[in-house]
């Protein structure tokens, strides 16, 4: 399917792994140039030069930490006109609810709520005055079940859902599409560093760790960066013009409902 957007410009947040890389290829893929951000400046301008050369797209990486002001000034500075925005970062460690105070809950809020509600806030006055924009957020599918042990990502990605489902619905009439990936359990890095960690606490292997947690989905395996990044892509396309403030799950049906 062509996707409309050949040609667009994109800012993708924490893109040179996992989510956010899969999401910056399937773009690529569509002939969307990028700018890219991690702060591990080596393999971000590995990943920006593999996926320059694959997909012949004009790539920018810069290097730093998006849930900082400098950060989100320095990337903004890279591209000032985005039509695209993919906001990301890195997710909170695991726990339980009784580890957390005033520090834990601020450095949840500043990566997970306050990044990419400021983000978007600086992106949209441009995306309203050229009349074309999308925003899409990766939050997790936490916001619909809360995971026990990431009880900070529970509660920092609650209050993004509840500024987008609310900011969407005022800035569509100027073509400016706002949805969110709630991502269940993908094959990235970080579900291997949370697969490490339940080894340790279930004194199982990591193997084993692994194989319970893909047996207890219904799609009987983890989702790829390749599988998310197609339908992010798809939720900056030109097809979602009527798509507003949408919260899509993708989680292999882990989430046990009859809808919703
Ligand atoms: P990942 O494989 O660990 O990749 C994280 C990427 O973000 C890397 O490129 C990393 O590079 C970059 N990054 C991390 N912190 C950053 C920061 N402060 N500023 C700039 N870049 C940063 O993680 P992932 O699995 O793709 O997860 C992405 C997001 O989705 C996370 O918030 C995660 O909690 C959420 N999520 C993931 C899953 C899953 O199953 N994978 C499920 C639900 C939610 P550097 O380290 O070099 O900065």
């Amino acid at each position: 399917m062509d996707l409309g957007i050949k040609g667009r410009r994109a800012i993708v947040c924490a893109s040179s792994k996992g989510l956010g890389r899969g999401s910056a290829e399937a773009l690529a893929a569509a002939g969307v140039h990028l700018t890219l951000n991690a702060r591990t400046k080596d393999t971000l301008e590995a990943t920006a030069a593999e996926i320059a050369k694959t997909y012949g797209v004009e790539v920018k990486a810069v290097a730093c930490d998006i849930t900082t002001d400098e950060g989100r000034a320095q990337v903004l500075e890279a591209e000032p006109a985005p039509d695209i925005l993919i906001n990301n970062a890195g997710g909170p460690p695991p726990g339980v609810w009784s580890d957390w105070g005033r520090a834990q809950w601020q450095a949840a809020f500043e990566a997970n709520m306050l990044t990419p509600i400021l983000l978007t806030t600086l992106v949209l006055p441009g995306m309203i005055e050229r009349g074309w924009g999308r925003v899409v957020s990766i939050t997790s599918g936490s916001v619909k079940s809360p995971i026990p042990q990431l009880g900070l990502s529970n509660g920092a990605r609650a209050g993004l859902t509840g500024f987008v489902a609310g900011t969407a619905r005022q800035v569509a009439k100027h073509g400016v599409i706002m949805n969110n990936i709630l991502p269940g359990q993908h094959d990235t890095d970080r579900i291997g560093a949370l697969m490490n960690a339940r080894s340790k606490n279930e004194g199982i292997t990591v193997e084993e760790a692994r194989a319970g947690a893909q047996a207890a989905i219904p799609r009987g395996r983890f989702g790829t960066p390749a599988e998310f990044g197609s339908v992010a892509a798809f939720l900056c396309s030109e097809h979602v013009g009527f798509m507003v403030g949408q919260n899509v799950l993708l989680d292999g049906g882990a989430f046990n409902s009859t809808m919703g």
